[in-house]
């Protein structure tokens, strides 16, 4: 129980420590940048079809370089960046766009801290403008028709998933996208039970690590809804992804 509530006061500091991100996270959320095309996407949607594609929202979004901006001063705000690396990327030329979209194309982390930096800062936008046009598009229309283990508006991998005892909610990693899946073993082979899939607790966390030893894949799944804002759960939960890395799985 202890440990329970040291959990719970770990990750309220740590979304307090978080708010101005999540609050220019909103803002970009909220602008005029992004244009989609909410029919198209519907019925893309209902015919089985991803209903859009993420480069081509993110790189019709016109100037990202004032969200990048913006989102950068959050990081070194909220200490998420130190300064001394802040400036460094502020006086490098960037593309903001271009690295948006490698961002939204990404399955690795570089280790140059400043390239990865520069990326979870376009990360934050990235998200912002597709979650949006995800809701858009999927606003009054129900995903429950969607089964499959990728997400119905972009297409990428869900990164978390929400669990109870009669249902799993799966949510994108990219655009936040939740849709609910019948599927309670891997999304990426079908395998379940043990010995194919292990399930590391976390209980600090509230977090389960649920690895298939098939396919080399991993999830994070807990138990019941989120506490916090996706932002802050993903940044909670990091650890584990390293962790699962380390392991050579992928998400
Ligand atoms: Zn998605
Ligand atoms: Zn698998």
């Amino acid at each position: 129980m202890v440990s329970t509530r040291r959990a719970t006061v770990a990750s309220r500091t740590l979304a307090d420590q978080l708010r101005p991100i999540v609050h220019v996270h909103g803002v970009v959320r909220a602008g005029d940048n992004v244009r989609v095309d909410v029919e198209r996407g519907r019925a893309r949607i209902q015919s089985g079809r991803i209903a859009f594609d993420a480069a081509s929202v993110l790189a019709d979004a016109g100037d990202l370089a004032p969200a990048f901006e913006r989102t950068l001063e959050a990081f070194e705000q909220t200490g998420t960046a130190s300064t001394p690396r802040v400036t460094t990327l502020k006086k490098t030329p960037i593309d903001a766009t271009a690295l948006v979209l490698a961002w939204a194309n990404t399955d690795s982390t570089p280790r140059d801290p400043a390239r990865r930096l520069a990326l979870r800062v376009a990360g934050v936008v990235g998200n912002a403008l597709l979650s949006r046009a995800a809701t858009e598009t999927t606003t009054g229309i129900s995903l429950i028709p969607w089964k499959r283990a990728h997400c119905p508006c972009c297409g990428a991998s869900p990164d978390l998933a929400l669990a109870t005892s009669s249902r799993r909610t799966l949510i994108c990693w990219r655009c936040d996208t939740r849709w609910r899946t019948d599927q309670r073993g891997c999304i990426g082979c079908g395998a379940s039970g043990s010995p194919a899939i292990v399930r590391v607790p976390s209980p600090y966390l509230g977090y389960e690590l649920a690895i298939c030893n098939s396919c080399g894949r991993y999830l994070k799944e807990r138990r019941g809804a989120l506490t916090h804002e996706l932002l802050v759960e993903r940044t909670l939960t990091a650890g584990l992804d390293e962790a699962a890395q380390l392991r050579g799985l992928r998400a």
